[in-house]
């Protein structure tokens, strides 16, 4: 199975859940954007400094800052092996610059997560209560839905040109069920 994997998925579809628990199944690093991005913030740096309104209010970062934070991370150690990409790329430019800074060979599988909007939103606003994210405000979360629908979910249909493969699961359900669903499509995607 190769071990360059995306997760694709609008938000509050568990792709941090299930990429974290495929990151221990297969030791290779967990990479979510999002993640990188509220550290940058969370510790001043110039890179979170002009990201926080913009996250804040759902819409997306710059691409040529997201891309070289990625192509940084990317190009460590523990990356060598394989990385598991959460929350990038997100459109179709970022996904080009992640070809070409891995010379056209970027991803194996891309792992698409769908749920119905209803529960997406429910899931969302329950996150909301728990952890009280900056972006999980009513505005901001229909805003990064809108933008997801737009930019990100054309994705989907653009890998299979590049010739990668995208293996849809269904997202709704426990998270053990929604994982050995992903551990079958990436199994299936392996040829056995
Ligand atoms: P996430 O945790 O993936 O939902 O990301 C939270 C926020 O970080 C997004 O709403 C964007 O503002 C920003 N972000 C994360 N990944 C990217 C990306 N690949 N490109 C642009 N902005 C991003």
């Amino acid at each position: 199975m190769g071990r360059r994997i995306l997760f694709l998925g609008p938000q509050g579809s568990g792709k941090g859940t299930q990429a974290g628990l495929l990151s221990k199944l297969l030791g290779v690093p967990h990479i979510s954007t999002g993640e990188m991005l509220r550290q940058a913030v969370a510790d001043g740096t110039d890179l979170g400094r002009q990201a926080e309104a913009i996250m804040a209010a759902g819409d997306l970062v710059p691409d040529d800052l997201v891309v070289a934070m990625v192509a940084e991370r990317l190009s460590a150690d523990d990356a060598r092996c394989g990385y598991l990409l959460d929350g990038f790329p997100r459109n179709e430019a970022q996904a080009r610059a992640l070809d070409d800074a891995m010379s056209g060979d970027a991803l194996d599988t891309v792992v698409l997560l769908e749920a119905p909007e209803d529960e997406l939103m429910g899931r969302m606003l329950k996150r909301a209560a728990e952890q009280g994210r900056k972006d999980d405000t009513p505005e901001a979360i229909a805003r990064r839905l809108a933008v997801y629908g737009e930019e990100t979910a054309p994705l989907a249909d653009y890998y299979p040109t590049v010739g990668v493969p995208v293996e849809r699961v269904d997202a709704v359900g426990a998270i053990p069920d929604v994982f050995s669903r992903v551990a079958q499509a990436l199994a299936g995607a392996a040829g056995g």
